[in-house]
Formats: structure tokens, sequence, C-alpha cells
């Protein structure tokens, strides 16, 4: 199929917070980027209601309104901010392409990518109902909701591990869902379960169904040894059972580890493909948080700036 061509200094690949603060140093740099949104345009916040952890909002924001704040501020700068979707590299050359939407080939001597990761979900009709009405993937984010309050927690990761001990020491109960008899989690954050008194831990058990009409209410689950079913009243329902980088169209060029995160080079953004850099959440699999997301951003963008340099090119 032929497509038409474009070429670029700095693409960038995504529009959540990394994508946009990469958006907002590259234009500020002169490299004019072209960033293309992809799929959900404002990334995982976009599904999120109160902000309250990112600095300068001291009133907190709702997750919407600061992606829009991030587009216009990259938009002010002078990024050229496009709808699309990148649907395949071709990072094998000395220039870098990208087909977007399988209409327009986009031939870039930088690339940066920044387009995040999906939590996983159960895949419940109820969990997908309430989600931002007590249904969340992120301790962090939302356990400040629910002071006081009995939550569930689901997965027994290190993710959930963590985050079960962080809402241990803001709720009331953590009720925490185990479907096996043992937890994958390491043998350190699996001591802090076992040491954080508040923390129950339901062994075996699935959850049935997210109870609550407007608002969770509670939480049915199944023991899947003894077929028992029992209710938990809880105001808060965390999915804590992993997240997907969303990296597949890069796997062939890029080293990945074994769930997809790309592997950057240490103390940078450089992936193994000179010219192409990797931040936020496809690349950061520990803090996943907008602000150290939009750290990478910055960081690739002036990784970006130096490799454009040094090759002659801006
Ligand atoms: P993991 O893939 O390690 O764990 C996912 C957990 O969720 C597993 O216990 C799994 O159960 C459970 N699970 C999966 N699907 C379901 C389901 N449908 N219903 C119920 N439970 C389910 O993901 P994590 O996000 O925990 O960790 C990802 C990586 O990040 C790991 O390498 C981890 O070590 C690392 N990490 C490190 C941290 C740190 O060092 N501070 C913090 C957070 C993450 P089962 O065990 O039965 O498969």
């Amino acid at each position: 199929m032929s497509t038409s061509i474009e070429r670029v200094n700095c693409l960038i690949i995504g529009s959540g917070p990394a994508g946009y603060t990469a958006a907002i140093y590259a234009s500020r740099a002169n490299l004019k980027p072209v960033l293309y949104q992809g799929l959900e345009p404002g990334g995982q916040l976009m599904i999120t209601t109160d902000v309250e952890n990112y600095p300068g909002y001291p009133e907190g924001v709702q997750g919407p309104q600061m992606m829009e704040d991030f587009r216009k501020q990259a938009e002010r700068m002078g990024t050229d901010i496009r709808y699309g979707l990148v649907t395949s590299v071709d990072f094998s050359g000395p220039v870098h392409k990208a087909v977007i939407d399988e209409e327009l080939t986009i031939e870039a001597h930088s690339v940066i990518i920044s387009t995040g990761a999906s939590a996983k979900w159960l895949g419940l009709e109820s969990e997908q109902r309430l989600n931002g009405h007590g249904v969340s993937a992120c301790a962090v984010c939302d356990g400040f909701f629910y002071k006081e309050q009995e939550v569930a927690i689901v997965g027994a990761g290190d993710t959930a591990a963590e985050e079960a001990t962080y809402l241990s020491k803001l709720c009331s109960t953590v009720h925490m869902f185990v479907r096996r008899d043992q937890m994958r989690a390491s043998k350190v954050m699996q001591e802090r379960v076992m040491n954080a008194s508040n923390i129950k831990i339901y062994w075996n058990t699935e959850t049935v169904e997210v109870l609550g009409d407007k608002v969770v209410e509670g939480v049915k689950v199944i023991n899947n040894k003894t077929n028992e079913e029992s209710t938990i009243p809880v105001t808060g329902f965390f999915v804590a059972i992993g997240h997907k980088p969303n990296t597949d169209i890069f796997k062939d060029y890029l080293d990945t580890d074994d769930v997809g995160y790309i592997i950057t080079g240490p103390d940078s953004t450089k992936t193994k493909v000179p010219g192409v850099f990797a931040s936020g959440d496809a690349q950061d699999k520990i803090y996943r948080q907008a602000v150290t997301a939009a750290g990478t951003g910055c960081m690739a963008a002036l990784d970006a700036e130096r490799y454009l340099t040094e090759k002659g090119i801006v």
C-alpha cells in the first residue's frame, strides 16, 4: 500500500504527561515536534477524577482537566498536535519511519515513545460501570479518598502488596483477595502485608461482582475451593493485577522486558536504537506516576535535542 510521506525532526508518540512534557521541551528547543495523540488522547489520566498529588495544583485538579492544560501548554509552545494512531514503525534505517492510520508515513530523525500503559482489569461489568466511582487501579492516586474507610484490593504481586500496604496506612481495613493459596509478591513485600494488622487476606478468593448503584458499596467474592460466597461492605475497590505497556508495535526493534516495558540505558531515555527514546509508563514499571512520567518526558526531549545536535540536524 502506498502512503504519503512527511519528514520531521522529532516525532512524539502518545499524549499523556510524558508525551506532552516532551512536546513542551522539544518545542522550546525548536525541534518542531509533531505529536500523535493515539487511541486515548490524554492517556490514563482521562479516567481519573481528582488528582491531588501533582505539584502546582494546590486545590487539586480533575485528570481530564490536567491533560487539557498539558495539551494547551504544548500547543502554545508550537507543538503540532494531531489525532491519529501510529499503527506500525520501522526503526531499521538511519531515518525512522512510523505509519499513521495506514495513510501517512512519517520519517523522523528522532522519535520519543510515550505510549503509556494500560491497567489490567478483571473484566466484570460492575467493575467497568463503577470505574472512577469507587473502583480504581491506582491506590496512590485514589487511596486518600477512602481515609478511615474499608476498602478491598485484588491481586497478589508486588504492586498489590505495595498498594495494600499503602492503603493500610490510610484506611480502617483493607480486604485483600488472592486468587491462589500463595502470593506472587517478593518475600519482603509479603511480610509487610502480613505485618499490617488491618490487612485481611482472603486466600483462594475471586471477585464475583462489585456492588453498588452509583458508587461502590461492597463486593461479592467466592472462595474457589469451597464455592462459598460472601459479601463484604467496602467503599473502595482497587484492582492491582498488573499493567500492560502499550509497546507491541515496537517490540521487533527495541529491547523490552518480559512484560513489554521498553528497556532504556542507565540515567537516560535512550533505547538500543540511536535516535529513539522512551519515556513514561511505556518504560517505567516501578513509579508510574503522572509526575514521574512528565519527568522522563522532559528527559527524552533533552536526549533527543542532544542527539539531533550531535548529528548536525538542528
Ligand atoms: P504481576 O504480574 O507480578 O502480578 C499480578 C498479580 O495479579 C498476580 O498475583 C496474579 O495472580 C494476580 N492476578 C492476575 N490476574 C488476576 C485476576 N484476573 N484475578 C485475580 N488476580 C489476578 O504484576 P505487578 O503489577 O504486581 O508487578 C509487575 C512487575 O513490577 C513485577 O515484576 C514486580 O516485581 C514489579 N514491581 C516492583 C515493585 C517494587 O519493587 N517496589 C512494585 C511494583 C511492581 P497469580 O499470582 O495467581 O498469577
